[in-house]
């Protein structure tokens, strides 16, 4: 049996004065953390928590919320992480599907330091955690992940990334979005140090690249949205930077950006649903739109299937399909759901559909070509949404780009300094006429989700005033 924490557990005995979590107020070595967190597990079981509790963890972004993680999973608990700024409502839905027993919004101050980490009550086919989906195109699912699965991912991506004791990893997701388990298992794994930022470092782009250059961060995983507004503060050529990029279409534009400020940059493809990540690639110098997502992971499947759930041949265009011991046990309180989503193929086994469409290239990679669902009809065309969005953040000007169907409609919403009317012009020189939005408009900045992805369901509820062109 093994899990992260017994991983931890084995850093904080060989290790127990090295750096492990770094916020605003200073640095928590991995005794202090292991102490903290064992101050959380005997907290929570005087509570009266069992093991297989289900524990929302609603904490501000300091060091705390780590000890939070080890001490809930050391005392068997189930951790959903909540986004403290979240509005009432979402957290009220998460806490519904996600059956939370009991809240822990204040943790014992870090106090001492311990020389072993307990690995208490925990088993590796108990679930580690629930977390949500982004909601970027539709209600999130509380997906169920076991702590199999969780190792699996680290190790997985351990195997791409190779966290080293001299990294220095920024946790900069919300806490609510599982790249951030990476941002801090990856390092404490491996006997590197996690630099939690706080909330007041997110709300200022350029002090939190200060702040995270200051403390010499190595890797930084964000969506490109978040990369975006990072990128005019990052110190050109800073070759220990490995810019990590994913859970949106990462363009070519921005990938040589984020070349000039960093040693690698790499684009990382999965769903909450497969824990975290299942393919990963690094974007080669020069190389053209549209990049593709990588290769899968080791021990992760990827299968392009058709619509009646055969194998296409190499190269064709299928649903991407993900197998392995990452696939989660499915969703929380929704047996239907699952059952849809998590299907069982009679030679394939179990598989996560994930209504993505990709192809496999010839050299194994996968390219990513759009959700399923984003794959519209229109006037007697098939159109891809995402193919209009790629095209338009071609032109110079435009930052960030989303284009949607509304009431039978084609409508582009642009993020940057471009006018519709410029806009129009570029899109006219690259796409048939049926793919150009009749209507467009530009926007000063794009609503994200907690997860920095482009919020398209509030962007489209708030599109009132259109500008015609
Ligand atoms: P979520 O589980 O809510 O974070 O969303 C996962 C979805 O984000 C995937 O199913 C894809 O549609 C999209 N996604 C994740 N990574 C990438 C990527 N590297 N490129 C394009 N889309 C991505």
């Amino acid at each position: 049996m093994n899990t992260v924490l017994h991983e931890v557990a084995r850093q904080v005995a060989s290790t127990p004065h090295a750096p492990a979590v770094v916020d605003a107020a200073g640095t928590r070595t991995y005794g202090e953390l292991a102490a903290q967190a064992a101050a959380v597990a005997e907290g929570l079981r005087a509570r009266g928590v069992r093991p297989g509790d289900t524990i929302a963890v609603a904490l501000p972004r300091t060091g705390d919320h780590v000890a939070a993680l080890l001490g809930v999973w050391q005392a068997g608990g189930v951790v959903v992480p909540l986004d403290p700024t979240s509005p009432p409502e979402r957290t009220r839905f998460q806490r519904e599907q996600a059956q939370v027993t009991h809240l822990l919004d204040s943790v014992p101050p870090p106090r001492g330091s311990a020389a072993v980490l307990a690995t208490g009550d925990v088993g590796a086919e108990q679930c580690a955690y629930i977390m949500f989906t982004s909601g970027s195109t539709g209600r999130p699912k509380a997906v169920q992940v076991t702590h199999a699965s969780l190792l699996h991912c680290v190790r997985a991506v351990a195997e791409i990334l190779r966290p080293a004791p001299e990294d220095r990893y920024a946790a900069n997701q919300t806490f609510a979005f599982d790249i951030s388990l990476l941002e801090i298992l990856l390092p404490l794994t491996h006997g590197g140090a996690s630099l939690v930022t706080s909330e007041q470092l997110q709300a200022d782009p350029g002090r939190l690249v200060a702040w995270l250059e200051g403390h010499d961060v190595s890797v930084v995983h964000a969506t490109p949205t978040a990369w975006r507004s990072l990128l005019p503060y990052l110190t050109p050529g800073r070759t220990r930077l490995q810019a990590v990029c994913g859970g949106e279409v990462l363009t070519a534009r921005l990938a040589a950006e984020l070349a000039g400020r960093a040693g690698q940059v790499w684009n990382f493809y999965g769903p909450t649903e497969v824990t975290v990540w299942c393919t990963a690639g690094l974007v080669e110098p020069g190389e053209g739109d549209p990049l593709p997502v990588g290769r899968p992971l080791p021990g992760y499947r990827v299968e392009i299937l058709d619509a009646g759930g055969d194998p296409v041949a190499g190269g064709v265009e299928g649903e991407i399909h993900v197998g392995g011991p990452g696939v989660a046990v499915g969703y929380r309180g929704a047996p239907d759901l699952t059952a849809e989503r998590f299907v069982e193929h009679p030679r394939l086994g179990r598989l996560y559909r994930t209504g993505d469409v990709g192809r496999l290239l010839p050299d194994g990679r996968l390219h990513f070509a759009g959700r399923r669902d984003r794959q519209v009809q229109l006037g007697g065309y098939r159109i891809e949404l995402g193919e209009i969005e790629c095209v338009a953040q071609e032109h110079p000007l435009v930052e960030l780009a989303a284009a949607q169907v509304v009431g039978g409609e084609l409508l582009l919403f642009a993020q940057g300094p471009v006018t519709a009317r410029a806009l129009r012009k570029h899109l006219a020189a690259h796409l048939p006429i049926s793919m150009i939005p009749p209507r467009i408009e530009v926007r000063a900045a794009f609503p994200l989700t907690v997860t920095k992805k482009i919020d398209r369901v509030a962007l489209v509820a708030s599109a009132t005033g259109w500008e015609k062109t």
